[in-house]
């Protein structure tokens, strides 16, 4: 498969380090508000991918965050903590609004038939791993302490602008441009590793650290999540396009300064979903969620055919007029699917399907060609094959579309994988018993928290507990 590479700016022939398994990190949301469908449809590019994968026969273990504390409101350390911005609009606390938006996160990406990665792991459940690497940077010299804080010294880095796909002063400037400068930094390009004395005093979450009270800062919640999941060698890591700088370039400079090699082969970058007033936004003008899709009436799929019909590295306007036009082909695709009716003793015909599998790949191979691979989906349906074979093509090529196309059939329901996260449990089965859990334990019924721990972890589910919630992983 060639995956274009933001490092090289090429596309590449994918490779994993280990033959037949693929290592993947996603940079998951900021659960202070609901995600727009701009953040969606990132997420939704990076589940193709995956399933692609899959559908290759790799062997994928897919880690993804939950950004719980450290971000701020811009991006180079400058502003306020986005949980804090958002527990001050609801009036709650930081920790209820990280379970409400994680929760409703997970909601939309069940409706978009996104898969939950293997390990879902909030920030704020890493602390001690987090401190461990930071401790580590500072001993060999490539962090300092300045104004109470930990800085990275980008100094020490012979190349810091590794996507060079940018220009080194367009991305100083941005720097340069902070609201407010932060006069600890030796360069405007050092950033914060753990912040100990807050411009803002009302920081709720703040741990323990050899410095101080304090929290992490963004970028190393993502390096080091990763690395304690997926190992020292990642084969691909994804995220939005203005993930790439600085988010990204900070991970890539922390990672391989800890390690001392390279960390990251891939890096897949998702471009924009813009409006056509530009960039989409959650606190002006129209804020575009899932429910606001539902509410006018598309369902969500519509939503995703949209986004397949067009290339992951291109940006991409959403105007009401562009997705109605997307719901309508969708729903004729369907229902044509919905005509097909095999005849009683009809056989699956492999020869006249071979061709349409190769097209299907060749697309995907070709960087993710999702708009071909919708084609291939059309062309299946003028072939001259009989309607048992092209049903099988459909259902085959739905494991990576996530289209539902042949839900409607009252034939094999297409499995949302995000139903059906570990063993024979479902998400619903887990949640359930993990509420159960929380129960029991302010019961102070603990024989009865452990059993339900315990009969979890025989399924292959391992429970942590954060001070957001209890969160799991499956094995
Ligand atoms: P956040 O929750 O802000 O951390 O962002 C979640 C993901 O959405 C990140 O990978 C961002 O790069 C990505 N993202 C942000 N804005 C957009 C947009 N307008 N279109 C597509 N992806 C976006
Ligand atoms: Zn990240």
């Amino acid at each position: 498969m060639l995956l274009y590479n933001s490092l090289s700016h090429e596309k590449e022939e994918f490779i994993p380090h280990v033959p037949g398994k693929v290592s993947m990190y996603t940079c998951g949301p900021t659960v202070y508000h609901y995600a727009h469908i701009g953040n969606l449809r990132t997420y939704m590019m990076e589940d193709v991918l995956d399933k692609y994968l899959r559908y290759l026969g790799y062997d994928v273990t897919r880690v993804m965050n939950i950004t719980d504390v450290g971000h701020l409101t811009g991006d180079s350390d400058e502003g306020e903590d986005k949980m804090l911005q958002g527990a001050k609009r609801e009036r709650k606390t930081v920790l209820e609004i990280a379970k409400f938006y994680t929760d409703a996160f997970f909601e939309d990406c069940k409706k978009l038939n996104i898969r939950i990665p293997e390990r879902v792991e909030p920030a704020t459940g890493c602390i001690d791993d987090f401190i461990r690497v930071i401790s580590s940077l500072l001993e060999k010299g490539y962090a300092y302490e300045a104004g109470g804080n930990i800085y990275f010294d980008t100094s020490k880095l012979d190349k810091y602008y590794v996507f060079h796909g940018f220009r080194e002063e367009d991305l100083a400037v941005g720097v340069r441009d902070g609201v407010e400068e932060d006069g600890n930094k030796r360069s405007q390009a050092d950033f914060v590793l753990w912040f100990t004395k807050s411009k803002f005093d009302s920081q709720e979450l703040k741990w323990e650290s050899p410095w101080g009270v304090g929290y992490p800062g963004w970028h190393i919640e993502c390096s080091c999540i990763s690395m304690k999941h997926l190992g020292e060698y990642l084969d691909i890591h994804c995220g939005g396009i203005d993930n790439a700088f600085p988010h990204h370039t900070n991970e890539i400079a922390q990672s391989e300064a800890y390690l001392g090699h390279p960390w990251c082969k891939y890096w897949m970058h998702v471009l924009h979903l813009n409006t056509k007033s530009g960039k989409m936004s959650k606190s002006k003008g129209e804020f575009l969620t899932v429910s606001l899709l539902e509410s006018k009436g598309y369902d969500p799929l519509e939503y995703r055919f949209f986004c397949l019909g067009s290339h992951y590295r291109k940006s991409l306007v959403f105007t009401w007029e562009n997705l109605e036009n997307a719901a309508i082909a969708y729903r004729k695709l369907k229902a044509r699917i919905d005509k097909l009716q095999p005849a009683p003793g009809e056989e699956y015909d492999e020869a006249g399907a071979a061709p349409h599998k190769a097209a299907f790949r060749a697309a995907l191979d070709n960087d993710l060609n999702t708009s071909l691979a919708v084609t291939a989906v059309y062309d299946v349906l003028k072939a001259p094959l009989n309607a048992t074979t092209k049903l099988a093509l459909l259902r085959d090529f739905d494991t990576v579309l996530g289209l539902n196309l042949v839900a409607e059939n009252g034939k094999e329901e297409p499995q949302n994988a995000a139903d059906s996260v570990g063993g024979t449990l479902t998400r619903e089965e887990i949640e359930a018993a993990i509420a159960a859990r929380l129960e029991a334990k302010k019961n102070k019924n603990y024989a009865e928290a452990d059993r339900i721990r315990a009969s979890l972890a025989e399924q292959g589910i391992t429970l942590t507990d954060t001070p957001s919630g209890t969160t799991y992983t499956v094995l």
